[in-house]
């Protein structure tokens, strides 16, 4: 097993220090959680064999949605193969042809690609622009039977927030369900770990917002996706969502795992506190030298350079100082807005920030 921490990585026979990695918590290495799958493998066996409705679901899967019903406070949850089955499921059973999605542009692949196969007519809102999305609502959900409203919480090449409380008002004012992806978000945000939504609104689910979307992949360190909602909701999920019903379960070992890390995150909220710590301490570095790291709040950083050829070279000097940052171009960003993706995570030292941000306060000609 690697040394047990997210923030090294080898690559072509150098250990580099990774600000590439959505491993938030640092609990991908865990031995708690290599226990926990461990025994799940030997007791379970490695894989589902077959998809939940048939054989597949197994105690520990069980077990991992009731944890995750718990820590999330809602009446029930579903696990995945992955977030973005979650993402294609939840989209494709709330809407379908004669419906509206409205999404914001900068919404991750798979809430755009659950659109797309919802066969539902798909408006895309300027970013965070809610008075845009205010107008598409009046104009186009008005001819729709139902309408959608669909959103990451934490956007991943940004690190910034959806404004959260501006799309539950708009969406009660216009009578729309509301979706949000906290796949960024959970484990990160909020006082418990559940995400941004906890910071707005604890424990509360009501049905004109059925569903909220989580990753077991990034801060949990393991692998799946989530969903969490009423049990009525949930129900309906499982008799309609195709993701769902034509894909294998959860592998027992990665459920007992999950569950391991459900746990963590709750007993152990200095992980996450330290992400955050770290993360504002590298945005505070980077700014006092000119660099311009965007709208972020989170533990994901960008560091906007402009072009994409200048992205690259700086990448390629990093990796050459020991550090792994991923350049991110067009057209996975905007024209001109090229940047270092830099995502943080417990398993950083002090040290690895200030060791990083000198490194680019030397080459900082090249994008200041
Ligand atoms: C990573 C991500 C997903 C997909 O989750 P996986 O578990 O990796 O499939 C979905 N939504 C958002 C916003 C993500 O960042």
């Amino acid at each position: 097993m690697q040394s047990g921490s997210a923030a090294r990585v080898r690559l072509r026979g150098r250990e580099l220090i990774n600000f590439s990695s959505n491993d938030y918590l640092s609990l991908a290495g865990d031995l708690r959680l290599a226990r926990a799958a461990a025994r799940a493998a030997r007791r379970f066996g490695c894989g589902a064999g077959a998809s939940p409705l048939v054989s597949g679901y197994s105690p520990p899967v069980r077990a991992l949605e009731r944890a995750l019903a718990e820590w999330e406070g809602c009446e029930a949850a579903l696990v995945f193969g992955s977030g973005y089955a979650a993402n294609l499921a939840v989209v494709g059973s709330l809407v379908g042809a004669g419906d509206a999605v409205f999404s914001d542009a900068l919404n991750h692949a798979s809430l755009i690609d659950g659109c797309r196969l919802s066969r539902a007519a798909i408006h895309v809102y300027r970013h965070n622009d809610l008075d845009q999305l205010a107008d598409l609502l009046r104009v186009e959900g008005s001819r729709a039977r139902r309408r959608l409203i669909v959103s990451d919480t934490v956007f991943s090449m940004d690190g910034d927030f959806a404004r959260l409380s501006g799309l539950v008002e708009l969406a009660d004012r216009f009578g729309c369900l509301l979706l949000i992806d906290e796949a960024h978000a959970t484990g990160v945000l909020g006082e418990r770990g559940r995400g941004l939504a906890e910071s707005m609104s604890p424990g509360s689910w009501s049905p004109r917002r059925p569903f909220k979307v989580g990753t077991l992949s990034k801060a949990l360190g393991a692998q799946g996706g989530f969903v969490c909602g009423s049990r009525r909701s949930i129900d309906w999920l499982v008799n309609r969502a195709r993701p769902y019903i034509f894909s294998t379960a959860l592998a027992p070992p990665i459920a007992a795992a999950a569950r391991a890390a459900v746990a963590i995150v709750q007993t152990e909220p200095e992980r996450r506190n330290r992400v955050l710590a770290l993360a504002e301490r590298l945005r505070r570095e980077l700014q006092a030298f000119g660099g311009n790291v965007g709208a972020s709040c989170c533990q994901i950083v960008p560091l906007i350079v402009g072009g994409a050829h200048e992205a690259v070279a700086l990448s390629r000097r990093l990796e050459e100082a020991g550090f792994l940052v991923p350049a991110i171009r067009p057209p996975s960003v905007p024209e001109g807005s090229a940047r270092l993706r830099i995502s943080i995570t417990a398993g950083h030292s002090e040290s690895d920030i200030l060791h990083l941000t000198t490194t680019l306060r030397d080459c900082k000609a090249s994008f200041v």
